[in-house]
């Protein structure tokens, strides 16, 4: 079975095309500058990867190329676009109604642009790429998969903001959790490794975008992102959790509108703002390196802010059996994940240093020392193959 997943973003689409009976990536590749003019990079395993750029008017323009490329003579990599048995979409935010992957249909959609509110920069391009794969592949399953719905099993009182319970009703602020599909994934990873299912796992998604959560049983219980991926530890580029009278304070001495507050908070904050070098962690860890305070300070506030998340899921679970780091940091910087399990040997996480410096980038590591409580694991995260299993899984069940 070949399961196509496609990721929408504003001017791009991303999408892969996977092999489900042996696992593997058949091709994949990028779209940008949809909207503006055109350009795609192509890879097939094997091959070279081919790049051009054609004419992107729109999404639709983009996903039509692309299956041309895929069934292209020379280039292609399945005979006929019939052989795509169904397409996964990923999708930011599933609000509060879509608990979990789904066929989507007319009435999932007219949900998602209900929902665009609270979502504004992904649900557009998102529900955009979806309805051009609809048009050009009319005759399969359209799988939405939500980064959202890994914590639609959070209590309540691990959702809700301790604001006037009527604007919860009346807006849906409450905490819905973003990343949740790689968190799913290297959190049940870890649990197969563990060999179980019932495991209390920390899972750290250190990229550009940051996250952690806690996971009991196969099911999220906390998570450090909130109503945005704002909230949590500090990213490239956004702040992550700052008291809020900090925002409504600097609106008034700025005088900015709520737009530019926005804008500060997600686009000119977390380790960008705090640096001022770049929102890159290898640029700051250059910086750092070569001495700029800023650059350290930047890093040793993502480590502060990392380690109280641990400590507070630790409390939240009564325990862990496994810590695990993943995504661009998580994976590769060594320095952060020694400096992130330093002092945290009081709760049972204690890594071996060599290991951790020589374990190789994009495969599964066990950092653990001997004799540690907690096991710690470097898994690196999977999300579009998370998709295409769900996809796999729903469109067999149709
Ligand atoms: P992601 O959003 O998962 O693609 O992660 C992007 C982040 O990972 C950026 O901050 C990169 O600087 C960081 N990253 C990638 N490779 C390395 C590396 N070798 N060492 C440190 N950070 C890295």
């Amino acid at each position: 079975m070949k399961i196509l997943v496609v990721n929408a973003g504003s001017s791009s689409l991303k999408y892969q095309l996977f092999d489900m009976d042996t696992g593997s990536v058949l091709a994949k590749g990028n779209c940008e500058r949809i909207g503006i003019d055109g350009m795609i990079t192509h890879k097939c395993p094997g091959r070279e990867d081919f790049h051009a750029t054609p004419a992107f008017p729109d999404h639709r323009a983009a996903i039509g190329y692309v299956l041309g490329l895929l069934t292209d003579p020379e280039r292609g990599v399945i005979a006929d676009v019939g052989e795509i048995a169904a397409v996964g979409h990923r999708f930011a935010h599933g609000g509060e109604k879509l608990k979990a992957s789904t066929v989507l249909g007319e009435k999932e959609i007219a949900y998602l642009e209900s929902i665009v509110g609270i979502n504004p920069l992904h649900g557009p391009p998102a529900i955009s790429g979806l309805k051009a794969c609809r048009e050009v592949m009319p005759d399969i399953p359209h799988v939405g998969v939500f980064d959202t719905s890994y914590y639609s099993g959070l209590e309540e009182y691990a959702y809700l903001y301790p604001i006037p319970y009527e604007l919860y009703e009346k807006y849906r602020v409450r905490k819905y959790g973003f990343h949740g599909t790689s968190h799913r994934y290297v959190a049940g990873r870890a649990a197969e490794l563990l060999g179980n299912p019932g495991a209390k796992i920390i899972t750290c998604h250190l990229g550009n975008g940051s996250s952690i959560t806690a996971t009991v049983n196969g099911r999220a219980v906390d998570t450090s992102m909130g109503f945005t991926p704002q909230d949590g530890v500090p990213m490239g580029t956004r702040s992550g959790a700052v008291d809020p009278t900090v925002v409504t304070y600097l609106m008034k001495e700025e005088h900015l509108t709520a737009e530019e507050t926005e804008k500060l908070l997600n686009s000119k904050s977390g380790l960008l703002g705090i640096s001022g070098v770049s929102s890159d962690c290898r640029d700051i860890r250059e910086a750092a390196a070569a001495g700029n305070r800023r650059a350290q300070l930047a890093m040793k506030m993502l480590v502060q802010s990392v380690k109280k998340i641990i400590g507070s899921f630790y409390a939240v679970m009564d325990g862990a059996d496994a810590l695990v780091f993943t995504a661009g940091i998580g994976e590769n910087d060594r320095e952060l994940r020694s400096e992130v399990c330093s002092g945290l040997s009081a709760l049972g996480i204690e890594i071996d240093e060599t290991v951790n410096a020589t374990c190789p980038r994009g495969a599964v590591a066990e950092l653990t020392r001997k004799g540690a409580r907690v096991r710690t694991f470097v898994i690196p995260t999977n999300e579009e193959y998370m998709i295409a299993l769900d996809t796999q899984s729903l469109s067999k069940s149709k």
